[in-house]
């Protein structure tokens, strides 16, 4: 009677979910202080104040029928120039209001990208680890997810492994640096690695090959890295944006897809977009955060807080004797579970009181994904926790 594959995927429990609410209860029980939850991805930086006061400002003074109304579908055409002059002097490209479409939020945007592009037995190359959530939002095009597996250890792309993986059913690749779970950020000399061979293979089989560069974390990296914006790297490319990491807007639902302009067709490619926005029942990013952007265009969250919880965390952690993977960007540690069984080793660290995930459903058996969005005093606080689980496998 019901859609067989979405009653089970409603049916389907995170697993990351089951964690935090484990968590809330342990924290009834024994107090928040004693719990060390690094589940869940939820920013714990405050929206800088830019944003509060730019919507009091819209309240106050932006005509209330217009503030609330509908946009247009693709969004603003005042707040898609603003976007496009900003991508433009920041990363010296020439891309125009009608490249951009508004979203709500990265996960919208990648959905919509995925339909406009995907269709039945087509496949999408995603790269290990892999936010799950990607078979999810390719569901309803019929096409197939194909996971290539990264390099030991570095988890940067295996070149290798990505050119076998490549056949003429593939249609897209996604990239998602700084990365979930791993914080990898990948060098322009991958990017170009990679978009020699995609332009390689596009000639050989005669179709695009779709690059979808998932960056919700693209504001998030510590020291001086570069993280290099792929539309400078290769022509077939659809950026997927958001605002919920980097302002703290993860509630509120805001983003953008960008078409490159050098894409093959890229008026039809905007169209494609357009239309799976519209039979998605998208209808329209938030009309008042959309003007929100627009007025906090150059602004993002205070990202130092995560800078000192990533050193914290790595520098402790690899002295006890954990493997990390040193996290570049996004607030998430990589690290090898002992024991290898990573359920096991996250059952042992809950009995510390410590709260990880399992890294099986990214893709990456034997891992687990610490969250470090959390105030840095938890983290102080569960060293010792976290040394104690080392001791009970060093034995
Ligand atoms: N992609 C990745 C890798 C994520 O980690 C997330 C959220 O955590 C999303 C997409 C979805 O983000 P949004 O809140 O912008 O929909």
């Amino acid at each position: 009677m019901y859609t067989e594959s979405l009653v089970k995927l409603g049916k389907v429990r995170s697993e990351i979910r089951e964690i935090f609410e484990y968590g809330n209860k342990r924290k009834a029980e024994i107090g928040a202080e004693n719990v060390f939850d690094f589940s869940i991805g939820n920013p714990s930086v405050p929206a800088p104040k830019s944003v509060n006061d730019a919507i009091i400002d819209l309240v106050n003074n932006f005509d209330s029928v217009a503030l609330h109304g509908y946009t247009s579908a693709q969004g603003d055409a005042k707040v898609r120039t603003t976007i496009a002059n900003y991508i433009n002097n920041r990363f010296n490209t020439e891309i125009a209001p009608d490249n951009i479409y508004m979203t709500c939020g990265a996960a919208s945007s990648l959905t919509i990208v995925f339909n406009a592009i995907m269709q039945k037995d087509d496949e999408c190359i995603v790269f290990t680890p892999y936010f799950s959530e990607y078979g999810v939002f390719l569901e309803r095009t019929g096409a197939k997810l194909v996971a290539v597996k990264s390099e030991d250890k570095t988890f940067q792309v295996d070149m290798k492994g990505f050119e076998a993986a490549i056949n003429e059913k593939t249609k897209a690749v996604v990239i998602n640096s700084p990365n979930n779970p791993s914080g990898v950020v990948y060098s322009v000399e991958t990017i170009e690695k990679m978009c020699d061979l995609l332009r390689k293979k596009e000639k050989e089989y005669g179709h695009p090959i779709f690059l979808v560069t998932d960056e919700p974390y693209r504001e998030l990296v510590y020291d001086d890295i570069e993280v290099p914006y792929l539309i400078n790297y290769y022509d077939d490319t659809f950026v997927c944006y958001s605002y919920s990491k980097a302002l703290s807007l993860p509630g509120e639902r805001i983003g953008y897809i960008v078409v490159s302009p050098k894409m093959k067709d890229a008026g039809d490619a905007y169209a494609a977009v357009c239309g799976a926005g519209r039979a998605l029942g998208y209808v329209c990013a938030s009309s008042m955060y959309q003007r929100v952007i627009e007025k906090c265009i150059d602004d993002t969250a205070d990202i130092s807080i995560y800078k000192v919880n990533r050193d914290l965390l790595y520098n402790n952690l690899t002295e006890m004797g954990y493997e990390c993977v040193y996290p570049d960007g996004a607030f998430y540690l990589f690290v090898k579970a002992m024991g290898d069984d990573a359920h096991e080793f996250c059952e042992k660290a809950k009995e510390h009181e410590l709260l990880l995930v399992p890294a099986d459903s990214f893709g990456t058996p034997g891992y687990v994904r610490i969250s470090y969005c959390v105030q840095t005093k938890q983290i102080e606080d569960a060293l010792p926790a976290f040394k104690k689980l080392a001791e009970s496998y060093q034995k």
